[in-house]
């Protein structure tokens, strides 16, 4: 077994930490009161070729093929640099569930139409499949697309939609057939001013502030057929395929945040002092940074597992799950530790602890609850 990186991978990872630090975190404490996005910033990390590791050259990516290993290992580097966790959240949401089954699963036409506009940050996508009464339940959703003539007709509603409000495009799952349950759901790709398709307003939310969200409305909104992505019924096994890539990739840049968070709680905990000693020297406060540690580390050989078996092109639903839950929740430990080792300081705002803390919140929710992969986990296991 070999758990090295090779030479090219780490100097690109490093290469991505050193574009994060310097060009991704002006006043993003600002950004994150006054729930701002970065439009400036979206097309930064598209300049430096970001939104490109999940498609191949030949649709503008930024290496010949998508190497799932190396792009895990880029996205933990842009967490680790990149002090707004919202744009890496923002980043994974277009490039893993929109980009990357736009060139999986697409036409050659949606693929040329698309892609390169989206490597290069002239487009945002966005993923709508959560609706008002199918969260957890996902296939159970109730948005319709009824076959017309060159197309159909999509009416329904879905919400909590990352990059919603700043969406070019989204890529919309809605039942084509009743009769035949998850095998009746099917992708369609919209495009913004679409006659029928309207677009909600940022919702204001706890953390991820600076990544708006919000509801995408269909009334007797008209796709040509041209925009359905794959097969009619084929859009289960869509968003099954591409779940496991987005669960790799979001996570890798949580890891990148418990790593640097990590690190500031130690620089902390050994500059500040009470009862004449530094407060790290005080056996409550370094198990606390000792079980930071462990749950990062065991998050990240999790991590690297789901992206080695993706790689392969292997199937990953047990390891993604274990990944999911073990990460997003150990991010949330961490977090809470985090301000406990910063006392006073750390639950102040402009000290930009807490907001970890806060953004933590959404990954136990987002892209499946703690409670659905310990679900899937459990099924999985013969439950
Ligand atoms: C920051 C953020 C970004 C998001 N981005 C997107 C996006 O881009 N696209 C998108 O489509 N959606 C997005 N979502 C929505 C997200 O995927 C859903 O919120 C999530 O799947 C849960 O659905 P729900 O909110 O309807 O909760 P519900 O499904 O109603 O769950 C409520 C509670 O019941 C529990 N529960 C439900 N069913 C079960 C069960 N069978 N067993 C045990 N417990 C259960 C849940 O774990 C949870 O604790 C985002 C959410 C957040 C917070």
């Amino acid at each position: 077994m070999d758990f090295s990186w090779t030479s090219d991978q780490l100097a690109y990872k490093n290469k991505v930490i050193d574009f994060a630090k310097e060009q991704l975190n002006d006043s993003v404490a600002q950004r994150d009161e006054n729930s701002v996005f970065s439009l400036d910033d979206w097309k930064k990390c598209a300049a430096f070729g970001i939104q490109g590791l999940s498609i191949p050259k030949k649709y503008g990516g930024t290496f010949e093929e998508v190497d799932v290993l190396s792009a895990t290992l880029a996205m933990e580097g842009l967490g680790y640099g990149c002090k707004d966790n919202g744009l890496p959240l923002a980043l994974n949401a277009h490039m893993w569930p929109v980009q990357l089954p736009i060139y999986q699963f697409g036409s050659d036409f949606q693929k040329e139409t698309f892609l390169r506009d989206m490597a290069s940050g002239k487009l945002i996508g966005c993923h709508g499949l959560t609706e008002t009464n199918s969260g957890s339940d996902v296939f159970n959703m109730e948005t319709t697309a009824v076959k017309v003539k060159n197309g159909y007709l999509l009416n329904g509603s879905k919400r909590y939609i990352t990059l919603a409000p700043v969406a070019d495009l989204a890529l919309v799952f809605a039942v084509t057939n009743p009769k035949v349950g998850k095998w009746g759901i099917s992708g369609f790709i919209v495009e913004k001013n679409t006659e029928g398709f309207e677009i909600g307003p940022n919702k204001p939310k706890m953390g991820m502030r600076t990544v708006p969200f919000g509801e995408l409305k269909f009334n007797n909104c008209f796709i040509p057929d041209a925009n359905r992505l794959g097969a009619e019924g084929a859009g289960w096994s869509i968003i099954l395929s591409t779940l496991e890539f987005d669960r790799c990739n979001i996570l890798a840049s949580q890891l990148g945040a418990m790593e640097r968070q990590l690190e500031e709680s130690i620089a902390f905990v050994k500059q500040r002092k009470q009862f004449g000693k530094s407060i790290g020297d005080f056996q409550s406060v370094s198990n606390r940074i000792a079980d930071m540690k462990l749950r990062l580390e065991s998050s990240r050989l999790l991590l690297y597992k789901v992206a080695w078996l993706k790689g392969q092109g292997e199937s990953a639903m047990m390891e993604a799950a274990l990944l999911k839950l073990q990460l997003s929740e150990s991010f949330l430990a961490s977090s809470i530790a985090a301000i406990r080792n910063h006392g006073g300081y750390g639950y102040v705002t402009e000290n930009e602890v807490e907001r970890n803390l806060r953004d933590a919140v959404g990954g136990v929710i987002y892209a499946g609850t703690s409670d659905i992969q310990r679900k899937t986990i459990a099924n999985l296991l013969g439950l």
